[in-house]
């Protein structure tokens, strides 16, 4: 399955889709339009020219979030003191008939 941001900078496959998907109601999901899709970070191929990608840390540091310097779109998160058997990639960089039919966990990471 592979996706891109808006302008095709950054590109992203993985093997296929995940089991659910997830939306969380915390501010940094709200604001960046987050649908998230997990996988080991082994599975997961992130193309991108140098440069391309700018990062984002906030809040507890956990995680690495990057988005696309050219066109903003918020593609990822790594993990950094998170647990490094998963990593987060948004649904909405893929067509939405690949991950519309998928089961939603939905998350209150407001209340976190
Ligand atoms: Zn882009």
């Amino acid at each position: 399955m592979k996706g891109q941001c808006h302008c095709g900078a950054v590109q992203i496959t993985v093997p296929g889709p995940p089991a659910e998907i997830s939306r969380c109601n915390c501010s940094l999901c709200r604001t960046t339009g987050w649908i998230g899709g997990y996988w080991h970070p082994d599975e997961v191929m992130v193309a991108a020219p140098p440069g391309a990608l700018n990062s984002y840390v906030q809040g507890d540091r956990m995680i690495t979030t990057w988005n696309c310097a050219s066109c903003g779109s918020h593609t990822h998160w790594t993990p950094r003191t998170a647990s490094p058997d998963r990593m987060g990639v948004n649904m909405r960089i893929f067509e939405p008939e690949e991950w519309q039919h998928l089961p939603v966990r939905v998350v209150d990471g407001a209340s976190f």
